[in-house]
Parts: structure tokens; sequence; C-alpha cells
């Protein structure tokens, strides 16, 4: 348990404080998390890697030469928000692109996903790489699909060094993805962690057992089994792994590993050396050659009793740039050649975003986009208990609640942006980053995703006809499925709005109005259907059975949603 703290909620944000006060020398603190707080070169590609906090040193430690540009910071276990992904990018990234590295979990993917859609529409060039090493997630086909562990640190070590020494973008991208593709992790947890403030674990391992194969918040494990003594563990760690080694003597493989065995929390290192020292013996006997191993703790879990072994299988280039120096407040190796040490002049502040010049018609569309808000926002507060009734059957019961906090927050930064003299475009961004920031969990960063792209349909200095109306409602929903990369039938609000999309399609010729009307009502139908379908997907997943005979709640808020707009335009 956490024995130290002022107040559970600031508990990440005083956290993220004290490491920067610390390390002025690498860090100095930005909206949202963290950037280096020396010059870097111009046109150098950012590494800017995140995730919730209550890993360190993952991510806000790893942030130096050699290694990350910047990191967003979120509260503990939970993903940053899409604008503060965006606003440590806007600090760390300069004129060279950027690598948005983080593991691969649904909030992440999303938030993440959403700033990248916003720094794109700004002309930024962005990638996305997520880290998937965890073998017990998912299987090694689906290897990109897996979720991600200790397999942070090599691969953003890994594309660190690549750009520190003069890779562009397209380059450090593929390497990322190159030691992604080399990376193997495989954890245990013998107990659980508790949340600062909290008297109870998250969960609980019965007393002598562990949980094989348990994600790093704590996510079930495959199976539980003794614990047995120090070397069965470590056995069993490198068995699990090297049933995943790749053929010797292909693509540059050859039998050398970096080899990282990471303790999650109150494993003592001295008990981390006793595995490590049968894990040496077991690589030594498959013949392997490990490249400076790593004991200690990299990405952790709070206070978890647990630990993960994570295998990189290493060609030249790969190696070479593992073994490079590297300066950060966590992790040091070698010393960096003649860094430039010059400290940052200025920190860029999300308070003094410009509002762009508007046209009159454009600002006139601003105000429509408003009254389509406000109208929304009442529709989500009428129905909030229904919708947050239908997520209490197989979800968290909170979708009510965040769509109505998100077309709240929604509406409000459009009328603040429409007073500041915003045109259509700009609008209706500032409302979608305002929609996942206040509604937060999935369905609130894919309506804000949703909404900034249906604000880049339009523009500042123009007016809208009915094409460009029809046209941004498309680019949102197209939105929502490359963000949510969810699929009719997998029981989601995709499963409303795809019907929607083909039946506004078919029924547009030059009104907008009556076709979104009947559009609307084919996805009421879709939305109703969805009782019919087990959930795969988000929170409702592991209870998906439970939800046969309720609709989706995300569908049945789509569908009302798009009612509304459809009866507003009609008016
Ligand atoms: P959370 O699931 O984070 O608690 P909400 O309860 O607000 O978020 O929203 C749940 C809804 O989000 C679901 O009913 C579903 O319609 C939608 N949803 C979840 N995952 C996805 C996805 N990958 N793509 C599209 N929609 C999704
Ligand atoms: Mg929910």
């Amino acid at each position: 348990m956490t024995y130290l703290l002022n107040s559970p909620d600031d508990f990440a944000e005083e956290a993220v404080r004290g490491l920067v006060a610390s390390h002025p020398e690498f860090l100095v603190e930005v909206p949202g998390g963290v950037a280096r707080s020396t010059q870097t070169p111009a046109g150098q590609p950012a590494l800017v890697i995140g995730g919730g906090s209550g890993h360190y040193p993952a991510f806000a430690g790893w942030v130096g030469p050699g290694m990350g540009h910047g990191a967003p910071c979120g509260k503990i276990f939970s993903s940053p928000s899409a604008s503060e992904v965006y606003s440590v990018v806007r600090n760390a990234e300069n004129g060279g692109g950027v690598i948005l590295g983080f593991g691969n979990y649904a909030g992440d993917v999303l938030h993440f996903g959403l700033a990248a859609e916003k720094l794109r529409h700004e002309g930024i060039d962005v990638r996305i790489v997520t880290v998937s090493d965890d073998v017990a997630s998912n299987t090694s086909e689906n290897h990109r699909d897996r979720r991600g562990v200790a397999g942070d640190l090599p691969v953003f070590k890994i594309v660190g060094a690549a750009i520190e020494a003069g890779a562009d973008l397209d380059e450090a991208e593929r390497l990322a993805w190159k030691a992604n593709d080399a990376t193997r992790s495989f954890g245990l947890a013998f107990d659980g962690c508790t949340l600062p403030g909290s008297d109870d674990p998250l969960f609980h391992v019965e007393k002598g057992s562990m949980g094989v194969g348990l994600g790093i918040h704590g996510e079930p494990g495959v199976r539980d089994a003794d614990i047995g003594s120090a070397a069965d563990v470590a056995d069993l760690l490198v068995d699990e792994l090297l049933n995943e080694e790749p053929p010797r003597g292909e693509d540059g493989y050859d039998g050398r590993v970096a080899v990282i065995l990471n303790g999650l929390g109150t494993v003592k290192y001295e008990e981390l050396f006793v595995v490590y020292g049968r894990i040496a013996e077991r690589l030594e006997q498959r013949g392997l050659t490990a490249v400076r191993p790593e004991v200690g703790e990299f990405v952790t879990s709070l206070d978890m009793a647990g630990l993960s072994l994570t295998l990189v299988f290493l060609d030249d280039e790969l190696e070479k740039l593992w073994l490079a120096p590297v300066e950060t407040p966590a992790y040091r190796r070698g010393s960096m050649p003649a860094v430039d040490r010059a400290p940052r002049t200025s920190t860029w502040d999300p308070g003094t975003t410009e509002i762009p010049d508007s046209s009159e018609d454009s600002r006139t569309c601003a105000q429509e986009i408003v009254a389509v808000l406000e109208r929304f926002r009442q529709v989500c507060a009428d129905n909030e208990g229904e919708l947050g009734r239908l997520d209490a059957v197989a979800g968290d019961g909170d979708h009510g609640q965040g769509m109505a906090f998100g077309s709240r927050g929604a509406a409000d930064a459009a009328r603040t942006a429409v007073d500041r003299g915003a045109g259509a475009r700009t609008t209706l961004l500032m409302a979608g980053e305002a929609w996942a920031d206040a509604a937060g969990g999935t369905s609130g960063a894919l309506w804000g995703a949703a909404l900034t792209c249906a604000g880049g349909e339009f523009t500042d200095t123009e007016g809208a006809d009915d094409r460009r109306v029809v046209d941004a409602v498309t680019a949102g929903i197209d939105a929502i499925l490359r963000l949510g990369g969810a699929e009719p039938g997998d029981k989601t609000m995709v499963d409303a709005a795809v019907p929607f999309r083909d039946a506004l399609t078919d029924a547009f010729d030059t009104d907008a109005a009556p076709a979104i009307t009947a559009a609307a009502r084919v996805a009421h139908d879709a939305a109703a259907k969805t009782a019919d379908i087990t959930a795969r997907l988000g929170r409702a997943r592991v209870l998906g059975e439970k939800s046969v005979g309720t609709p989706d709640p995300g569908a049945r808020s789509f569908s009302l949603l798009m009612t509304a707009l459809g009866e507003h335009l009609t008016r």
C-alpha cells in the first residue's frame, strides 16, 4: 500500500512534479507531463512515450538524450488524455515529426490516436508504435495485438538510440516495429497492488500461489500455479519465452538476446538476482548469449509483488542500438558524446492557442454547430439514466455520465470558441478535444475524435453547404471506425454507425436533412438489434454473455444523437 501521500487525486501529478524537481538537468514539467529540459536539434524526430502513472521508471524516467523526448503522464493506471498527449508533443516536437510510443491498451490507443489526428491536421507527421510484447495476452500469430509490458524499455531504448544516431522519422518507425517484433515478455504475480489512498488491493493472489501471465494492471492471468522455488520460477519464465525463439541463422539472428528481468514493485533486488542466476544458466545451456542484461525495476505496477522476463532477439542492427549510450533520470549507460545541453528557452502552453481568422460565413456555420451541440447536451442529459442502466448490465455503468459530461464539455467549448471569433473548423476541433477530456472512457475518446475529424471537413473561411455537412458526418464516423478498430457485430456503437453511414450515402442527393433523418431511423433499428449480440469488445467483453438481451449503450446513444441532428437540420 501507499504510506505517503497528500491526496489520492493529486498523487500522480505530485509525483511527476517531484521527479522533475529532482532532475532539472533532464526534465521540465509541461502541461500534461514532461519534456526534455535541454534543446534538441532542429529536424530531429521526437520520441514521445507514455501511458498511465504507477509504472515508474516507465515512462517519465526515460526522458533524456538517447531515449524519450517527452512523456505525457496519465493518472494511476489510466491513459493520459488526448490533450495531455497533444501538449507534450507540442513541447517535444522540433520539426522532425514524432513517434508516439505506448503499450497496446484500448484507452491509450484511443487517446494517443486522437491526439495524432489533431497533430496531423496541423501538419505534424505522427507515427504510432504500440508495444505488444506480452506473450500471455494473445497468440504468436497475433503478436502486434498483444498488450505491452516491460518490452517498453528495449523498444523505446532502441528507437531513442536510432534517433540520437541520426535516423529520420521513417527509419525510426521501421526500427521501432522491428524491435517490437523481436521482443517477448512474460510475467507472474504473487499478490496485487493497491491504488494510493485505497485500503484494499485491486486483486489478491492466494498465498503460496502465483498468477501466471497476469497483466500489469491486474488483468487476469492465464492460470494459477504454486510458486515453487526461485529456480522453478526462472524455468517457467524462460520456457515460456523460448517457445517463441526465431530460427537461428535467419534474418541476422544468431542467438544473441537482450535480457530484462523486471521487478514489478515489491520483489527485492536480491530475489531478482537469485532468479537471474538460474535464467543465465538456462540461456547458456540453450546456446544463447545474453547481451548487456538488465536486472531491476523498469516497468513497475505500484506495489505489485511480481516479476517479468523480457527477451529481445537481436541482430547486429538492434544490438548496436541496445548497447548505445543513454542518459535519462532512471536509465543511463555509457557516456553520451557531445550532447547539446543548452537549456530549452521556452515551453508551449495550451493557454496561448490562437483562434485563426475566420469569415462571416464560417462564423454563421459555427453558430449552427453550437446549436447542434446544445441539442446533443439536452438529449444526453435527458437519457443519462437510461444509458447508464444499459451500460451497467455488462459494462461499468458510466456511459450515461460519460455522454452527459462529454456533450456538456463540447457545447461549452464550442460556445467559448464562437465567442472568441472562431470559424466552423476551429469550433469543432475545440469541441472534440473538450468532449474527450470531459468524458474520459472509450466512448469519450471516440466521440471526441468524431467531432475533431468532422471539423477537418470544414474551414474557417467558408460557409457550409449540404454536401459538406454530410461529408463531415461521414468523416466523424470514419474516425470512430479507424480509432476504435471495432467491426460490425462486435456489439459497439459501430453496429449503429455503419448502417447509418451506408443509409446516408444512399439517401443523400442534394438535401442533408431528410437523408440524415432517414439514416437515423436505420441507426435506431440497428441499435435495438444489438440486443441480440454477445459483446466481444471493450469492458463488456469479460461479461459478454450477460449482455445478450440488452442493446449496446454506445449504439443507442449514437442513434439518439443522429436523430437529434436530423431534427435540428429539418427545423
Ligand atoms: P467505457 O467502456 O470506457 O466505460 P463508455 O461506457 O462511455 O466507455 O462507452 C461504452 C461504449 O463504447 C460501448 O457501449 C460501445 O458502444 C463503445 N465502444 C467500446 N469500445 C469500442 C470500440 N472499440 N469501437 C467503437 N465503440 C466502442
Ligand atoms: Mg462504461
